[in-house]
């Protein structure tokens, strides 16, 4: 299987696409995970992008393209995997079914307001070392600042401030929104309501996936 979390930046991807792996075995990958790694290590790719990240613009299809072409190709990923934030746009998803086309396939719209978004990622803060993610009114650390989970300092990812938020949400509704009729035309495209707790998204998540015999 191949599960797709479509969704705008902050509709809890990363979140509900972290629960379906631990569930299914299947690898999230996502884009914005090895971009920023790339950035990290100061490769080529990372040099690109760091730039087009940071204004909230889109990464080329053929870079993004080329990471994900690379990590579907890992064993890890032969029973299948889940898409977070790919494809963003009508090229990547062609690219996606033209590099692995027999896989089946469903796609996961995490619906959520406008609203809830900026105020989500307004408040989201990383740890710089393992990657946890807390918000600083729905998901306070204990120490201010600190990982409960590894002592890591917490940091807002620098995309995730106000302005640039609504550049990505405008860039969102662009080039990423018309692919949900694309997906609806093919028959995969499944909404998904996105407020409220994670456990319960997961659990509404999980319903769709089983209903496509998704076993978890
Ligand atoms: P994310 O962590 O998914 O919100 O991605 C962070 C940033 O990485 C995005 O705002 C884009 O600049 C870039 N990015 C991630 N995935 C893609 C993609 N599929 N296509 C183009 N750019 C991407």
């Amino acid at each position: 299987m191949r599960v797709i979390l479509l969704g705008a930046p902050g509709s809890g991807k990363g979140t509900l696409g972290e629960r379906i792996s631990r569930a299914t075995g299947f690898p999230r990958i996502s884009t914005g995970d090895l971009l920023r790694k790339a950035v990290r290590e100061g490769t080529p790719v990372g040099r690109k992008a760091e730039a087009v990240m940071k204004a909230g613009g889109l990464v080329d299809d053929a870079t993004v393209t080329g990471l994900v072409r690379d990590r579907i190709a890992a064993p890890d990923c032969l029973g299948g995997y889940i898409l977070d934030g790919f494809p963003r746009t009508v090229a990547q998803a062609e690219a996606v079914e033209a590099i692995d086309p027999a896989r089946p396939e469903v796609v996961l719209d995490l619906l959520v307001s406008e609203d809830v978004i900026v105020a989500r990622l307004d408040g989201r803060r990383i740890c710089e070392a393992c990657g946890d993610v807390y918000h600083i009114v729905n998901k306070p650390p204990k120490p201010p600042s600190v990982c409960d989970a590894c002592g890591g300092d917490l940091v807002q990812r620098p995309d995730d401030a106000a302005a640039t938020v609504r550049e990505r949400l405008r860039v969102y509704r662009e080039a990423t929104a018309p692919l949900q009729a694309r997906y609806r035309a093919k028959g995969t495209y499944r909404p998904v309501d996105g407020d409220g707790f994670p456990e319960d998204v997961y659990s509404r998540a999980a319903g769709v996936l089983a209903g496509e015999g998704c076993r978890l």
